[in-house]
């Protein structure tokens, strides 16, 4: 009797950590769609019909279905001349000094970093870069160039970054030929993921990252309940296709990483001062929803 007993317990609390499990995973999980499907006979013929979310699937009406918003699209880039972004994307760089104004040091002062050729160039020790709007959720262009004189090698051969809300970094290095550990090399969310693949054009030539991301979610505590996702193309190839990130892109020692930090639901784009004078151009930003 009394082992059954134990035993009970042991049953009960299991099933309380299984469904505390669930509800917890719950909690991260997106709205599912609501489908509803039925048909009718029409001229002897049996039609299907579906709604998803009440919305007809081919709804013509668009006070039922509305059209997307128009969007002009940018230019690309090719070689030496810098593409145009979309209609309504928040410019930050667009190859005008003007642009300088919507960039400080990380104190909100005029930065170090200098104009040069259309290109914002980074200066050894002025520090990292930041936008003076700040941002979530986000589509992210931006193109980058390592120096054209290679000197050092690994960590040190063209090392910038771009760092999402100024937390989650994007390794900007010279990786062509450029023996370095994987999880730091050029597209590599630092110290959490390695590229799929290394898309490295030559130094000194534009390179593109076309990143969609999406933010982490703290509770009120300053828990993690849902982490930051990133897919981005290098150059126009996926490199991370919905990541989730596991936890901060922070140096956390030779071999560990930082942990997920609460912070604001906005923050400023930051781009890195490794010392090294890599170059930047066309940079924009559409937000998103989380
Ligand atoms: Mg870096």
């Amino acid at each position: 009797m009394k082992l059954r007993t134990i035993a009970g317990f042991f049953v009960v609390l299991s099933l309380a950590i299984v469904l505390t499990g669930c509800a917890s995973e719950q909690k991260t999980e997106y709205a599912k769609p609501v489908i509803k499907t039925w048909t009718k006979t029409i001229d002897e013929k049996e039609v299907r019909y579906m709604t998803i979310d009440g919305v007809m699937v081919h709804e013509k009406d668009p006070a039922k279905q509305p059209l997307p918003p128009i969007v002009t699209p940018g230019t690309p880039s090719c070689g030496e001349k810098a593409g145009t972004a979309p209609s309504d994307a928040v410019v930050l760089f667009d190859g005008t000094p003007e642009a300088m104004k919507n960039w400080t040091n990380t104190r909100g002062e005029k930065t170090k970093w200098i104009f040069a050729d259309g290109a914002l160039e980074c200066v050894k020790r002025s520090g990292y870069i930041q936008s003076k709007e700040k941002f979530g959720s986000c589509q992210l262009h931006v193109e980058w160039a390592s120096p054209v004189n290679v000197k050092r090698d690994g960590q040190g051969r063209g090392n910038s970054g771009v760092f999402l809300m100024g937390q989650y970094e994007v390794q900007v290095l010279d990786s062509l030929n450029n023996i370095t550990y994987a999880d730091g090399q050029a597209g590599a969310l630092y110290g959490r993921k390695k590229p799929d693949v290394n898309v490295s054009r030559e130094p000194g030539q534009w390179q593109t990252y076309d990143i969609v991301f999406h933010r982490p979610i703290f509770n009120k505590a300053g828990e993690i309940v849902k982490r930051a996702t990133f897919v981005v193309f290098h150059n126009g190839v996926l490199i991370h296709d919905y990541f989730d990130l596991s936890g901060g892109t922070g140096w956390g020692g030779p071999h560990a990483a930082t942990e997920y930090v609460a912070h604001a639901d906005k923050l400023p784009l930051k781009l890195q001062d490794h010392g090294n004078p890599v170059r930047f151009r066309n940079i924009w930003v559409r937000p998103l929803k989380d």
